[in-house]
Order: structure tokens, then C-alpha cells, then sequence
């Protein structure tokens, strides 16, 4: 590879820390995602031209196939269905990564090229990781699409079992690495690495699987990363460490907003049997139904609110009606804000976006830590399509998947409105006793119908 392309390759990666840097504001993130599509652009162009590659068909066939297939399912996935998307590519990368690294294996055992102990010990890596990322996507996957059961699927020695199997794939890693002319330790590995990403997220709740994906994502980039080393490919190397990265980071993130470490969601096998256990006492007791009327009575008088989004708010697409419920609020003199719980919706960030699209001010939005003290000063709670993010068995039932998961304290509020189609449980199962408490004012509907009719209930 020449000086040219090495200087692209640097070229590429400085673009992906300065769009990744950029993504980081919702300001500046629309220019962050252009430059970091730039330095991927780069990047390609630089590879497909690189004189080591001859035949350009497979990669024509490749690009056309893969980016029809691509822009189609694009297009048709609805943004509540996305986080299943993102759990399905990541599993593509993880796949990818493993393919790539076998078709290397084909190629240095031909004996043509000259191979290094370190790229033997990448290549072991890289069928690992990327194998269980493309397995462990797919059961992600399914759990999010209720293909499958969302409660863990537990079983004895489970743990054990898990480690026996990643021992024997470092064991017949050595042996590979030792004699990297038998190809049969290669292939167990990769059989193994696949019954390893089956066996390590079924145990997991559906309740807990945005964490699992964005762990998944971030093994995707430890794959890429890897090949990168089997390739001796640099950018491939930085691309996939940032990808790696900043999907730990992210699953920190998600850990400390449900207030659990790392090692309870990945084996504590949180929420098993939960759809058995349905709270006699909630579901005996009964809730006040309240009219648009009253509602748009109370939030006439309200000195303040704050709107807690959720993912029913995604699905009614309420976003844009309730920024014009907000901005008639605020001409009456009514201080608004709204409070953003970090898993709120279906995706890291599905609220901001949400929100952003139906130019909802920045500085209106609050996150968890930041408004939380507030509640109790504030005269209406209006809870949209939220239910988890609000509910507090989280706070003492310890059976529950969302127990110690911090929620936002719209039960301290004087009231807490809440705009929903019936009693049903969120995403986690759960039963809440918010909606059967004295201060609590439901009202039910469509979130979109709902704020509509509060919106001419308030402009009359
Ligand atoms: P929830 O899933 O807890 O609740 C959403 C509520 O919206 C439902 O109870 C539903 O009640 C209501 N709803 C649905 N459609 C409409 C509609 N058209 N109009 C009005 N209401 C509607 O949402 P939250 O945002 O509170 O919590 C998110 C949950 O999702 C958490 O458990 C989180 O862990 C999980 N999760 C989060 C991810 C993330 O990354 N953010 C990814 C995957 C899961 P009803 O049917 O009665 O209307």
C-alpha cells in the first residue's frame, strides 16, 4: 500500500473522531454524521482502489445487493421498530468480520502469504467475537420482535456451561495457533462461538436487551477491529476500536440510567417467569377516568408542567402537537419543561430525536438527574405514552425487571396526568400502581387525539 493511501487512511480516521466528537450535541450532530460518512466514503475509495484488489464484480454484486436490501428495509422500518433493526446489523458486522477473517484463513494456508503469530491470534479473535455478535444479535433480535419469549431462559450450570464452552475455543485457538495448517480447530471455533451468542443472551430479559444491544454493537466493533489486525488494515482497526468504544461507553450509560452493573443484566437473569406474577392487589383496585375537559381545566391553572415523553408517544407520532399543546401553555404564562429518562422510548435517544423533529427547544429538555428534584414543586406531571420510565415498583418490588432501575418522580408532582389508550403495561410487564393513586388523573385515547383535543379545549 502506498504513502497515498496510508495519508487517506489517517485522513478517514481524524474524520471519524471529529463526526463522533460532533454527534455528541444534537446541534452539531447532523454535521458529525456527514463527516463521519465523508471518512467511511474516504475510506472505501481508497480500499476499492488499492491495487492488492483486482476483480471488481463481486464487490459491484456485493454493493448493489447489500445496499438495495439495505435502503429497502431502511425505508419500510418504523422508528419504534428500530432498535430490532440496529440489533439485526450489528449482527450483520459481527458476521461479516467472521467471514472476512475465514476467507484470510483460505488464503494464508494456501502458504502463498506469510503469516505472524499476532495475526493468527486476530484471526482467532475475530471468528470469537464476531461469530457471537451475529448469533447473539439474532436472538436480540428476536426477543425485540417477539419472535421470542422476552423472559430469560434459564437452565442449570448455565454459567458454567458458557465457560466451559469459551475455554474450549481458546483452547483449540492455541491449537490452531501452534499448527495453523489443520483447519478442523478453526471450524469448531466458529461452531462453538455461534452456540455461545445463543446460550449468553437468552438468559437475558427482554426488559434488559437495549443494554444487550448496545453491548452487541460494541462486540461488532471488537470483530472489526480485529479483522483490522488479521488485515493488516489500519483504518479497519481505528474504525472498529471506535465502534467498540463507544459502545461500552453507551452500555455504561444504560447500566447506571436502570441502576445495575454490567454483570447483574448479563447473568442475573432478571424478569424470569414475570408474566406469571401479575399483582392481585393492582389489578382489583380501580382508577378514576378523567374527560379532555378536566384535563385541559387543570392545565389551564397548572403554574408549571413537566411532560414526560415515552414510547407511546413514538408510536401515536403526538411529537409535533405536543410542542403546539407546549407553546399555548407557555403563552398563558405556564412554565414548561420536559424530562427525558435515558430508556424512555425503544432506543438510546428516541425521545431527543423525537422531540428534535417537532423542533422542541434544546434547552427545554431536561434529563433524569437533572429534573428529578423538581417534581415536587411542579403542579402537573403529563405523563404521554410513558409507563415504565414512571412506575414505581421500580422502586421496592423486588421481583420486578425494573426493580432499582431510578425512575422520573412524577408521583411527587401534585398531579400526574396521564394520556394513555388503558391500563396495559409497558415494555417490562409490569403492572402500575401510579395509575390507581388518588393524585393521578387518567386520561385515555390516542396520545395524538388526546393532546389534539387538549389543544382546542385550551385555544377556545
Ligand atoms: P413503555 O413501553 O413502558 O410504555 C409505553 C406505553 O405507551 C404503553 O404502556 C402503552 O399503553 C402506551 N401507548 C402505546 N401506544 C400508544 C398510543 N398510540 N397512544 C398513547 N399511548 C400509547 O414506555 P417507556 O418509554 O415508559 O419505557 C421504555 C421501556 O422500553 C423501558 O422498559 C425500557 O427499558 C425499554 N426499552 C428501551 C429501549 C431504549 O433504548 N430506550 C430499547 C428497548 C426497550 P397503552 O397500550 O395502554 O396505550
Amino acid at each position: 500500500m502506498d504513502v497515498f493511501a496510508h495519508l487517506a487512511y489517517l485522513v478517514a480516521a481524524v474524520l471519524f473522531i471529529l463526526g463522533l466528537k460532533l454527534l455528541s450535541s444534537p446541534k452539531t450532530a447532523q454535521r458529525g454524521n456527514f463527516l463521519g460518512a465523508l471518512g467511511m466514503l474516504l475510506a472505501v475509495l481508497v480500499t476499492l482502489t488499492n491495487k492488492e484488489i483486482l476483480d471488481f464484480s463481486y464487490i459491484i454484486a456485493g454493493l448493489v445487493i447489500g445496499g438495495t436490501i439495505g435502503a429497502v428495509i431502511a425505508k419500510k422500518v418504523q422508528m419504534t421498530a428500530m432498535p430490532q433493526m440496529v440489533g439485526m446489523l450489528n449482527g450483520f458486522g459481527g458476521g461479516a468480520s467472521a467471514l472476512v477473517a475465514y476467507a484470510e484463513y483460505l488464503r494464508i494456508s494456501t502458504g502463498t502469504t506469510a503469516t505472524t503469530i499476532d495475526s493468527l491470534i486476530a484471526l482467532v479473535l475475530t471468528l470469537l467475537v464476531g461469530s457471537v455478535t451475529f448469533t447473539g444479535s439474532m436472538i436480540a433480535f428476536a426477543k425485540l420482535k417477539g419472535i421470542m419469549r422476552g423472559a430469560p431462559v434459564l437452565y442449570f450450570f448455565q454459567k458454567q456451561i458458557n465457560a466451559l464452552m469459551l475455554l474450549a475455543v481458546l483452547v483449540l485457538g492455541v491449537i490452531f495457533i501452534v499448527d495453523p495448517t489443520q483447519s478442523y480447530p478453526l471450524l469448531t471455533i466458529v461452531g462453538i462461538s455461534l452456540v455461545l451468542g445463543v446460550t449468553s443472551v437468552i438468559p437475558i430479559g427482554g426488559a434488559d436487551m437495549p443494554v444487550v444491544i448496545s453491548l452487541l454493537n460494541s462486540y461488532s466493533g471488537i470483530a472489526a477491529a480485529a479483522t483490522g489486525f488479521v488485515l493488516s488494515n489500519n483504518v479497519l482497526i481505528v474504525s472498529g476500536t471506535l465502534v467498540g468504544s463507544a459502545g461500552l461507553i453507551l452500555t455504561n450509560i444504560m447500566c447506571k440510567a436502570m441502576n445495575r452493573s454490567l454483570g447483574n443484566v448479563l447473568f442475573a437473569g432478571v424478569g424470569t417467569d414475570y408474566e406469571a406474577s401479575v399483582d392481585a392487589s393492582v389489578e382489583q383496585r380501580t382508577v378514576i377516568r378523567y374527560t379532555p375537559e378536566d384535563a385541559s381545566f387543570m392545565l389551564e391553572n397548572a403554574q408549571s408542567v413537566i411532560i414526560v415523553p415515552g414510547y407511546g408517544l413514538a408510536v401515536a407520532q403526538a411529537q409535533h402537537i405536543l410542542h403546539d399543546l407546549a407553546a399555548i401553555l407557555m403563552t398563558n404564562g405556564t412554565t414548561v419543561r420536559y424530562a427525558i429518562h435515558p430508556v424512555a422510548g425503544r432506543m438510546p435517544g428516541h425521545m431527543n430525536v423525537l422531540l428534535a423533529e417537532a423542533n422542541v427547544p434544546y434547552d427545554l429538555l431536561f434529563e433524569m438527574d437533572q429534573i428529578n428534584d423538581d417534581f415536587q414543586n411542579t403542579d402537573v406531571a403529563l405523563i404521554i405514552g410513558a409507563n415504565d420510565v414512571v412506575n414505581p415498583a421500580a422502586r421496592y418490588k423486588k421481583d420486578s425487571p425494573l426493580y432499582g432501575m431510578p425512575i422520573l418522580n412524577v408521583d411527587y408532582a401534585k398531579t400526574a396526568m396521564v394520556c394513555k389508550r388503558s391500563l396495559n403495561p409497558g415494555f417490562a410487564g409490569e403492572d402500575n400502581e401510579l395509575f390507581y393513586e388518588k393524585k393521578t388523573m387518567m386520561v385515555f385515547g390516542d396520545a395524538k387525539a388526546t393532546v389534539t383535543n387538549l389543544v382546542q379545549l385550551l385555544k377556545k
